[in-house]
Formats: structure tokens, sequence, C-alpha cells
């Protein structure tokens, strides 16, 4: 086989169908967040970026900073090992501390990644669980499907955010088995959140646990920044609430927090977390820093939900086509890739702003779209600036608009 050529045309194709993914060569840089330096082809430029998943700025936060070099200058680089095997650091141990204090649980474990937290927990449970039967979500995150997939568990899926189908479908099983719920809390294209107690209520009818997705919303919603599930008060009805500390906190790594047994199941079979070199013990320092600072502070969380409600009520009231969102994220449909790649090049090359586009398979074909995420730094004249850019581009190129 000439492998060259076919992997030469399967980019192709990609091209062809304008989904090929360019990553933008950034330095981000401290202490001017959203900014970062980016090096295109014509040399090195300021841009401001609209799509960081970083949504509070905390990856720059002097606590988070100060305790990653405090935590090299202890330490050192790496962890040395997996957890079993000489990698458990004494800032792995308190920052599972913190996040089952987070999340109101008996007990957290930390992975590399949320992706890998997923994979495994889900992987594991779902294996292991005595004839088990997941119910997934339509709109899960590829993290989440590949963990059941390679379970190979029973699995049905219900219709996305509908407690009704749920429940048909949980009956339709019938009354054998372990069954398992999977589902996130705000799904991080739509911006729409979920019906969480009333999930609760139909699994706890059919004697199902919960596994929620809270990666798009710890840090962000709720009293201390446990999540939509803390903020709706039924966090203690969730069997297992997985977290990312690579997106609102700042930093990187995953986790779960569930109960003493569940955890330290997970813990004792999941290959995903056994047989992998544990997080930097700078990165716990960091994680840890971030979570208690926003488990104490309320400024960011508020600021953040002011500038996405702003920035939705500008972009609506400049004609543009917002998709409805309950959440700090705001997307911008486009509806089709080639031009969705062709305006996120335009604000690049002719206003300094830095927006990925949004194609198939992250978001159904015809539905391509901006994803913007403001921050508690972006300030009115990034906003201003922001929505002439996109006035002009939707004029240039005859876009849609709102309808
Ligand atoms: C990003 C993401 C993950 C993975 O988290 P990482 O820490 O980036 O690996 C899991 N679930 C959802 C819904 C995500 O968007």
């Amino acid at each position: 086989m000439d492998f060259e050529r076919f992997f030469a045309e399967e980019m192709a194709g990609l091209k062809a169908e304008g989904r090929y993914r360019i990553f933008a060569d950034l330095e981000r840089r401290m202490g001017n967040f959203p900014r970062a330096d980016f090096h295109g082809p014509r040399g090195v430029e300021a841009v401001t970026v609209w799509c960081s998943n970083d949504y509070l700025g905390m990856g720059q936060h002097p606590d988070v900073i100060a305790a990653m070099h405090e935590a090299i200058e202890r330490c050192g680089a790496g962890a040395g090992g997996t957890r079993n095997i000489s990698g458990t650091n004494h800032y792995h141990v308190l920052l599972e501390r913190e996040l089952a204090a987070l999340h109101g649980k008996e007990s957290a474990l930390l992975f590399t990644s949320g992706y890998v937290s997923n994979w495994a927990a889900l992987g594991t449970l779902a294996s292991r669980l005595p004839n088990c039967t997941v119910f997934s979500d339509a709109l899960n995150h590829a993290s989440m499907i590949e963990g059941i997939r390679q379970s190979r568990a029973k699995k049905a899926i219900f219709r996305h955010n509908d407690p009704e189908d749920l429940d048909r479908k949980l009956s339709e099983a019938g009354p054998d088995g372990a069954k398992l719920v999977a589902f996130e809390s705000v799904y991080s294209m739509d911006g729409d959140v979920a019906p969480i107690a009333e999930i609760c209520d139909v699994a706890e009818r059919h004697g199902a646990m919960t596994y929620l997705d809270e990666v798009h919303a710890v840090g962000l919603y709720g009293d201390q920044g446990g999540g939509i599930a803390q903020r709706d008060g039924v966090a203690d009805r969730v069997t297992v609430i997985e977290g990312t500390l690579g997106k609102a906190f700042g930093v990187m790594g995953g986790y779960i927090t569930a109960s003493a047994n569940l955890t330290d199941f997970v813990r004792s079979f999941a290959s995903g977390f056994i047989f992998t070199t544990s997080l930097p013990p700078a990165i716990a320092a960091g994680a840890l820093a971030s979570v208690s600072h926003l488990r104490r502070s309320q400024a960011e969380r508020t600021a953040h939900q002011e500038r996405a409600a702003t920035l939705k009520r500008r972009l609506t009231d400049a004609g543009l086509p917002v998709m409805p969102s309950e959440s700090h994220i705001v997307p911008v449909l486009v509806g089709d890739p080639v031009a969705c790649r062709a305006v996120t090049d335009r604000l690049m090359a002719d206003y300094g702003i830095y927006v990925q586009p949004i194609n198939y398979p992250t978001v159904p074909r015809g539905t391509e779209r901006l994803r913007l995420t403001p921050s508690p730094l972006h300030n009115d004249a990034d906003l201003d600036h922001l929505v002439m850019a996109l006035g002009e581009i939707w004029q240039a190129m005859d876009l849609r608009r709102a309808a």
C-alpha cells in the first residue's frame, strides 16, 4: 500500500470540505489576557483571543502562578511516576481533598485530563458494573462516548436534555442489570443547560446511577464554583461529578468526585488512571490555588456572567445571528464550513481577532459557527471592536443575519 498517498488524499479531502484544522500559533501573554502574540504569515502580531476556555483568566492569576513557582522550587518538574509507583505527591492529596469539598462529596480522584477522566471512569464503571446499560445524552462529549464504547457495555442514546425520552429508554431496558445515566451540565457548543433535577428524578425512579460532566461549569456556577449541580442544589443527588482543571480553573488535569467506595473502585481498576505518570506537582499546586480561590471569590463569576450577557445583547442589537444560549457561551451561526473558516480568517487578518471556526464533526453539518467565550478581562473596547468587525464581515460576505 502507498501509505503516503493515502494520507495525502485524506487530507486533501478534508481541505476540499473546508474542515481542515489549522492551529493558530500563539503566545499567550501573562498580565495581558485576553491578548496573545500570533506568529503568522506577516510575522508576530498582537491579537485578542475570543475563544479561550480559560474562561476567567485564572491561567495567569497571581495566586496560581505563585503556587506553581513554589511547587517547582520545592518538588522539581515531574511527578516521577504513576500514582501507584512513587508518583503520589502531597499536592495531589491536597487537591483531591479540595475537589471533594468543592462538590460536597466524600472523595475525589485526579486524572491527567478531563478527557482521560471521562474515558477511564466511564470505561471502568460501565465494563465492571454487572450487566450494565449506559444511557447517554445524544450530545455527549467525545471523551464520554469513547469511554462508553471502550467498556463494550450496552448503550441507549436518549434525546438531548429530554428526561421523558430518558424515562422511556430506561423503561424499555427492563428491570435487570445496572443502569448508568451519562450527561453534561453545560453543553459547550450550544451553551444550553441540562435539567439535572428532572434527570435525577427519572434515574432515581429506575434505580440508575448518574454521571455528570461539569467541565464547562466548574469554577463558573454555584456559590463556590461547584457547577450547575451546586447552583441548583442537586449535587448530592448526582452519583459522580466529573470536571476539568484545564478550563475555568486555568491549569490542566481532570477529576471525578463521588462516594469513597466509588472513587476507590475507579482508582483500583481504571487502566487510564493506574498506568500513566501523574500530573506534575506544580500543575496540582496551581490547580489547588485556583480552585480554592474560586471557592471563596464571587467577583470573577459575577463579571463573567455580565460580560456574556452584554456580548449577547450587543450582537443581537447588531442583527447578528446569536444562537440561543443559557450560559456564558455565545455561539454565532454561520451555517457553512467554508464561510465559517473565511469569517475567522478575516477576523484574524483584518481585525486582530482570533476565533477558531467550529465545524463538523464537533457540531452538525449546516450549523457551523463561531463560538465566542467572553471573559471578565474582555473590556468594553474589545466588545465594540468585535461587534464592529463581525458587522463589517457579515456585510461584506452577505451572510445570513438574525431571523
Ligand atoms: C474539554 C472537554 C472535556 C475534556 O476535558 P480536558 O480537561 O480538556 O481533557 C470533557 N468534557 C467536555 C464536555 C469538554 O468540553
